[in-house]
């Protein structure tokens, strides 16, 4: 921890330091991937409660996605300022909807719905409309994008024909199977993680005695990765910041990938114009990358088009040379990901931590094969999934009931009997049906029953450790807990999506499946869409520290036709591509061929969702694994269920 405030600048180039120090007023920092952002925001806030200029509890930090959320956090304990919230935008907006909601709307807010396509099935079984499994997945993933971008049902159908959107059915049908989903919602009292930002946007306009308590509570806004917020997202900002300004954003414009939520950089690149006055800094030293993997990002850049591309500012390594980046191109995707998985070994046995290596990948179906390779040449990964105890369904709903049991504190008839802490855990769980006695035999009623009977030696063990602690304590700690489940564990490889790597570092990034149609994917068919995905590759490349390996598979099976061509993207960045004279600098690295045939064999034992931890079950032709219905409310699984089941569509339908 550094000793003074001021030594929390040490560490600080001149231009970081410039917002670090700017505390008061909108402040917006424009810069490169790996050019110190996060690192300025983390220092700003710290530098601020280490001045005793911030009050560590009126500060909200909002950043992409909960692990960075993890990551900030833990940063600034490390600085001396704990105790600041850093969040998602969903789960501020969770938190605050869990807190108002009593006192807004009556009752405990409605559970999350957990069987989304499930409800939608039986939406659409009410309309009439008979949808076979992919259908349906289809009709889900429109009516999300419908939400987040805010399109109600009735407005669904022209929106679609304005939009040039490609709807899966006739949109009058979806829009009808849309408005019956959200009745039986109402219905059951359930509410979806859409519903999370727009409720929350919803009782902070009306309710001005709510909004002003939390704008009482939170008097400094920073905000990450700002050219991605949503409309919705910039809504809710708004209505957090009332009057005041004490807004700080950083952002680059060409790392915009989720417009398909209606995200689009103009936020971050109209902020002075919004904000008369803001201090406005921008970064181009890069600290993160060598000067080879940079290289690489700027020629990536260099053919970038669109609004996004005219702000782009060149990156300039700080870092010692390292080695150049590699391209390998494979025979198959089993070959590709045991290739991955070799190597992967080699710089494990050469000392390079697994926690410091990530594979990266265009959609999160990609995983298994990777998962399976890993496995076998008995590399650790992150299953990070399967850890997740406090996003399970059962520990979630019995979170909610501590808590309006906490709220209620003494008035509950249900806690008369017991002052003890666990007697009372086991009090407030026996309303949801918890009993101390297993039931006999495994399987999915037995694991709900271990889940809670865990929170149960948990809430023992805290009782033991600080004695006359309270359910609202335990309730606390339950929050840091679940927190910290997002923060990184560093034992294993990272396997992630493009989309959820956003943000963060690796010494080695693998980035795999680098084929036409998986990079672009398929379905990026206007020159915007296609621009987002050549956004989506600079976020991978700029991952990388030091070792970076780029490769694709001609074929997707053992044995298959080899019909698929390697990105557009890498044209003129990898030698003997052509086009040299496009990419300053011309190409660096070499490129590999792997051949070889590996036989796919079957995953072993039940494969769990990384997200959810749900078993995955085979789906459609490709039989790839995946998970029904994902509850988290992670932005980045989201995204995901948007998008995973549009590209298996697409693949299904024979295109490469
Ligand atoms: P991205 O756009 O990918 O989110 P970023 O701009 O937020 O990147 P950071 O993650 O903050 O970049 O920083 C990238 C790396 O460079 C981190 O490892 C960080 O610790 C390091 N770094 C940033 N600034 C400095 C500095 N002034 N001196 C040394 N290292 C730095
Ligand atoms: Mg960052």
């Amino acid at each position: 921890v550094p000793e003074t405030a001021d030594a929390v600048l040490d560490g600080l180039d001149p231009e970081q330091r410039e917002v670090a120090k700017a505390l008061t007023g909108p402040v917006c920092v424009l810069a490169g991937a790996g050019t110190g952002k996060t690192r300025a925001i983390t220092h700003r806030i710290a530098y601020g409660v280490r001045a005793g200029i911030l009050q560590p509890g009126s500060v909200l930090a909002v950043t992409f996605t909960n692990r960075a959320a993890g990551e900030m956090r833990g940063r600034l304990r490390q600085l001396g300022a704990g105790g600041v919230q850093a969040r998602t935008f969903h789960s501020a907006a969770l938190r605050q909807l869990q807190f108002f909601w009593p006192k807004a709307v009556g009752g405990d807010l409605p559970r999350l719905l957990e069987r989304k396509v499930q409800l939608v099935a039986e939406a659409a079984a009410r309309c009439r409309v008979r949808l076979d499994r992919n259908e349906l997945r289809d009709v889900t993933g429109e009516i999300e994008w419908a939400k987040v971008t805010q399109t109600v049902p009735a407005d669904y159908p022209a929106v679609v024909a304005k939009s040039l959107r490609d709807a899966p059915r006739d949109p009058a049908e979806i829009s009808q199977i849309y408005a019956m989903y959200e009745q039986l919602k109402r219905d059951r009292s359930v509410i979806d993680f859409e519903d999370v930002l727009l409720l929350t946007v919803g009782i902070l306009q009306d309710r001005h005695d709510i909004a002003d308590q939390i704008r009482s509570q939170y008097q400094h806004f920073v905000v990450d990765e700002y050219q991605d917020v949503s409309p919705l997202q910039q809504r809710l900002l708004d209505l957090w910041l009332g009057d005041r300004d004490n807004l700080c954003v950083v952002g680059d414009a060409s790392q915009t990938i989720y417009s398909f939520t209606g995200a689009t950089p103009d936020h971050l690149l109209n902020f002075r114009t919004r904000h008369p006055g803001a201090t406005v800094v921008k970064l181009v030293r890069d600290y993160r990358s060598t000067p080879q993997v940079v290289h690489l990002a700027n020629g990536l850049l260099s053919q970038a088009r669109g609004r996004a591309a005219e702000h782009r500012l060149e990156l300039i390594s700080q870092r010692d040379p390292g080695p150049e980046p590699t391209y390998t191109e494979y025979a198959d995707e089993p070959t590709e990901a045991e290739g991955t998985a070799r190597r992967i070994r080699d710089l494990v046995a050469a000392g390079v931590p697994a926690g410091e290596i990530a594979v990266l990948y265009r959609i999160n179906a990609q995983s298994e094969v990777y998962e399976q390779a890993l496995a076998d040449a008995g590399v650790p990964y992150q299953l990070r999934g399967a850890e997740r105890f406090f996003e399970r369904q059962e520990v979630r709903e019995a979170g909610i009931a501590l808590r309006g049991a906490a709220r209620a504190g003494g008035n509950d008839s249900l806690l008369d009997d017991a002052e003890d802490l666990p007697s009372q855990v086991r009090a407030v769980l026996s309303t949801k049906g918890w009993t101390g006695r297993p039931p006999a035999g495994s399987g999915a009623v037995r694991d709900r029953w271990e889940s809670l009977a865990a929170l149960v030696r948990l809430a023992e063990d805290f009782a033991r450790a600080k004695s006359g602690a309270t359910l609202s304590d335990l309730v606390a700690e339950l929050d840091e807990r679940a927190a910290a489940q997002h923060a990184p564990t560093v034992q294993g490889v990272t396997l992630a999506s493009l989309h959820a790597a956003k943000g963060l570092e690796w010494d080695a990034v693998f980035l795999v499946g680098l084929t036409e149609g998986m990079m672009p994917i398929t379905y990026a068919k206007t020159d915007e869409q296609v621009e987002e995905e050549r956004r989506l590759l600079y976020v991978g490349v700029t991952r990388a520290r030091l070792h970076l390996t780029l490769s694709w598979a001609l074929s997707r099976s053992p044995g298959g036709r080899a019909n698929r061509r390697p990105s557009r993207f890498l044209k003129g960045l990898r030698p003997g591509s052509g086009s040299l004279g496009t990419v300053a600098g011309g190409a660096s690295g070499s490129v590999e061929r792997a051949v070889g045939a590996a036989g796919r064999r079957k995953p072993r034992g039940p494969v769990l969702c990384r997200v959810c931890g749900a078993t995955l079950t085979e789906a459609g032709a490709m039989k790839l694994m995946r998970c029904e219905d994902c509850p988290s409310d992670m932005d980045e699984a989201l995204y995901e269920r948007l998008r995973d089941w549009r590209s298996e569509q697409a693949r299904e339908l024979g295109q490469p």
